[in-house]
């Protein structure tokens, strides 16, 4: 199924609010197999709205738009589709009921456009509206599929998830079902990854490869058609298997998880344990790790030694390592290599990671933007140290740190 989403709101050409609606759908659409071919923003027009469903319904199987379902003058997207499909609009007793009883319980008069939010297509499925007044709409109307859901996002989504794609579901029924799997990846950029594997990416067609990168990771998703998981193993794997032959020692997981639970769940296995120290990623890496549930079986604690005095004091790095002229500095090899080698000796943990950088904008000890430093100590064997060069924002670099900390954990 072909989809294109209808983002209807002056407000939205204006720049006054984001389109986090036509994001959120989207990924929904995606999840169920739908692709979406086509977003567009129109304002609150009768005129334009209307060319833009036309143009719509002929390039796609499946229009949805959200916007524009309130009880005001501009909330037009019903009385429109309504007319372009020449289809009357009804009442739906049950959400004029609702919302009767909404300004009853307030001791509030209901105004009379308030009825309007309780309107919908003739021939059209309701699709309750369980956070708010306006009830959505869901038919099938000369070969396309349309579907009109609220602008406010806490009304679109539980309307959405809860009763739109049901209802997709069941249309889609008579289709072949989709088969995905997900592979995640650490310790390499998305361009990068792309890169190794560009020909499989341009040659795909069926199953699709699909990379994206979110918070420091990095994802494929592998998707097929196919009338049973056996035959859609049989497509899924020889690709995985392609894959994994040029990037696999990236690969932490088949599953959607981070890197910091591959981490905790190897750990456990093991029965060993982590600490940390900090310095430039300030605790975001206890906080990955003990955002899991069940962490406290393999994490100990961790140190914020942000500050050369405390990276002195707490973990014995010597002034002469961390200060002066011509000392290696506070970002430097040496340093996270002490840092993680003496709070692990410490606290007798099987491993310790240690992460100090420059987390930016600006430099610092005349060291640029995105140079992190990561060690890792381990019960036997040399402390190893990586120099990493990560780029974006000073959360990014943050997070890619400590993301980058527990992959090399992890490897
Ligand atoms: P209402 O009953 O609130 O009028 P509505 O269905 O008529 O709802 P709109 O009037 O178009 O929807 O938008 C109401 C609010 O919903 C906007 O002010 C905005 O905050 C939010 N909203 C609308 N469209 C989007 C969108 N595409 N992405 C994110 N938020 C949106
Ligand atoms: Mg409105």
């Amino acid at each position: 199924m072909k989809a294109e989403i209808i983002a209807v709101g002056t407000e939205l050409l204006l720049g006054q609010i984001v389109n986090t609606n036509a994001q959120f759908l989207a990924a929904e659409c995606a999840s169920i197999g739908i692709d979406t071919y086509f977003q567009t923003v129109v304002g609150d027009n009768e005129q334009r709205l209307v060319e833009a469903l036309d143009i719509a319904s002929k390039r796609a199987d499946l229009v949805i738009c959200t916007g524009g379902l309130g009880p005001t003058q501009d909330d037009l997207t019903k009385d429109v589709l309504g007319r372009y499909l020449t289809k009357a609009l009804i009442l739906h007793e049950p959400s004029m009921e609702r919302i009767r009883s909404f300004f009853e319980a307030r001791g509030v008069h209901m105004v009379e456009s308030n009825a309007r939010q309780a309107l919908m297509l003739e021939g059209s499925d309701p699709l309750p509206n369980d956070t708010g007044h306006a009830v959505g709409v869901a038919l099938e109307a000369e070969g396309c599929r349309y579907m009109l859901l609220p602008g406010p996002p806490k009304e679109m989504k539980p309307m959405f998830t809860g009763y739109g794609k049901p209802w997709l579901l069941k249309a889609m029924g008579e289709e072949r079902p989709l088969y995905s799997r997900m592979l995640k990846f650490a310790g390499i950029g998305e361009s990068t990854l792309e890169h190794e594997l560009l020909d499989l990416i341009e040659r795909q067609q069926d199953p699709t490869i699909a990379p994206y990168a979110k918070e420091g990771e990095v994802t494929i998703r592998l998707a097929t058609k196919a009338s049973s998981k056996e035959e859609a193993d049989g497509k899924l794997q020889p690709v995985e298997d392609a894959i994994c032959q040029r990037v696999g020692q990236y690969l932490y997981a088949r599953e959607d998880i981070g890197i910091e639970e591959a981490v905790l769940r190897l750990l456990k296995e093991r029965g060993e344990t982590l600490v940390t120290a900090e310095s430039c990623t300030g605790g975001l890496l206890s906080d990955l790790l003990t955002g899991l549930p069940g962490s406290s079986a393999a994490f100990k604690g961790g140190i914020v030694s942000y500050s050369n005095g405390l990276k002195h004091k707490l973990l014995e790095i010597p002034m002469e390592v961390l200060e002066g002229e011509g000392a290696p500095g506070a970002v430097s090899d040496r340093t996270a290599e002490l840092m993680a080698a003496n709070l692990r000796s410490s606290l007798d943990a099987d491993y310790a990671l240690s992460v100090t950088g420059v987390a930016g904008p600006d430099s610092s000890e005349g060291k640029p933007p995105g140079l992190v430093y990561i060690g890792l100590a381990k019960r036997d064997g040399p402390v190893e140290v990586t120099k990493n060069r990560l780029g974006g924002s000073r959360e990014i670099v943050k997070l890619r740190a400590a993301k980058q900390a527990l992959y090399m954990l992890w490897r």
